[in-house]
């Protein structure tokens, strides 16, 4: 089968490698139909060193079930499926408080952290299957499907930030950062019933579909510029909850600028440092509370799915190209260039 293999920074290529099978009965074997390009993909694209490679890539998919091991209950061959980018047991005890990405299974693994599988190939094994695996109710080619693949991360992380933001009906909310995430943190915190969302990005087309998502203002200006600009639209004090969709520290920065005294910042973007300003200056002499981190996104896909079956949300506006397998190399090169928001993968 062809799958999708990362070399080193900036050296992707789709290659024949062995047919994903099964190897636990617990899993299951999916063909994939439909799968996607991640900004978070875009971090090794920069900096992955050719000794830690070649890594398989991709942890967002949809697909059609084609083969269950002898322990899966609650599926079967044909069904169609998405798969969130953490695979989890969904019973754990932290699976039972809805923290699905520390699963504590032996088992539990992000797909970024199995060399041997990826989301952008054209089958993968799903290990602990009935509880990685919700089954959706369309055709594997409903027009629905752009959104429904955002359940597996994009949509449930910008959820995810706006949760542990404490997004709430009347909160007045910043969104750093206009990528796919960022956007529907927007999405999510105008369903939350944010009364005011302030979307700081700079790239026109994509701060658009942010104001068709709910965002109330939008600040093309960075740095101590478009700190003082929130803060002009927020009576002087900056937001209650900033949700950061991006990971570069000028982001954390940017955020400590705009978030008002006693409120959140909420971060999603994968943090690219491990060192941070938390002192007075920063965090404590604001009372600022620091949230956030990879998203459980199997704990919302039951939640969020309904209104996308539905149509009253569209989530999957957020992919503006669609490319094969062979495409997938120059869909990574777009996404770096900002020519492309999302590349969705058709196997
Ligand atoms: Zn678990």
């Amino acid at each position: 089968m062809r799958a999708t293999l990362m070399y080193g920074a900036g050296d992707v290529r789709v290659e024949n490698v062995p047919d994903s099978v099964l190897k636990h009965p617990t899993d299951a074997l999916v063909r994939v139909t439909a799968s996607c390009i991640c900004g978070s993909d875009l971090h090794p694209y920069h900096s992955m060193q050719a000794a830690d490679g070649p890594v398989r890539m991709g942890h967002e998919l949809i697909g059609v079930v084609a083969d269950v091991g002898s322990e899966v209950t609650t599926l079967s061959r044909g069904d169609l499926v998405v798969a969130p980018f953490a695979i989890s047991d969904n019973t754990c005890e932290f699976c039972r408080e809805n923290l699905h990405t520390s699963c504590s299974h032996p088992e539990a693994n992000f797909w970024d952290g199995m060399p041997e599988e990826g989301g952008q190939s054209e089958a993968v094994r799903v290990p602990l299957a009935d509880g990685t695996l919700v089954k959706l109710p369309v055709a594997p080619d409903s027009a629905l499907v752009p959104s429904l693949l955002t359940l597996a991360d994009v949509y449930g992380t910008g959820y995810h930030a706006a949760k542990m933001g404490g997004v709430t009906r009347g909160s007045r909310v910043t969104v750093i950062g206009d990528g796919a995430v960022g956007l529907l943190s927007v999405l999510s915190a105008q369903r939350l019933g944010a009364e005011q969302i302030v979307l700081m990005g700079r790239h026109r087309d994509r701060t658009d579909l942010g104001r068709e998502f709910g965002a109330t203002d939008v600040v093309a200006e960075r740095g101590d510029e478009g700190v003082e600009r929130v803060r002009e639209l927020t009576g002087g004090h900056g937001s209650h909850v900033v949700l950061e969709a991006v990971g570069h520290m000028p982001a954390y920065q940017q955020a400590l600028g705009v978030v008002r005294p006693g409120g959140v910042i909420s971060r999603v973007g994968v943090p690219q440092y491990e060192e941070a300003p938390v002192g007075f200056a920063s965090l404590f002499g604001r009372n600022i509370r620091l949230a956030g981190g990879p998203a459980p996104v199997r704990a919302y896909v039951e939640e969020l799915m309904p209104a996308i079956l539905d149509g009253t949300i569209e989530p999957g506006k957020v992919f503006d190209a669609t490319t094969g397998l062979d495409g997938v190399p120059d869909g990574y090169r777009d996404m770096d260039r900002r020519t492309s928001l999302k590349v969705l993968v058709e196997p």
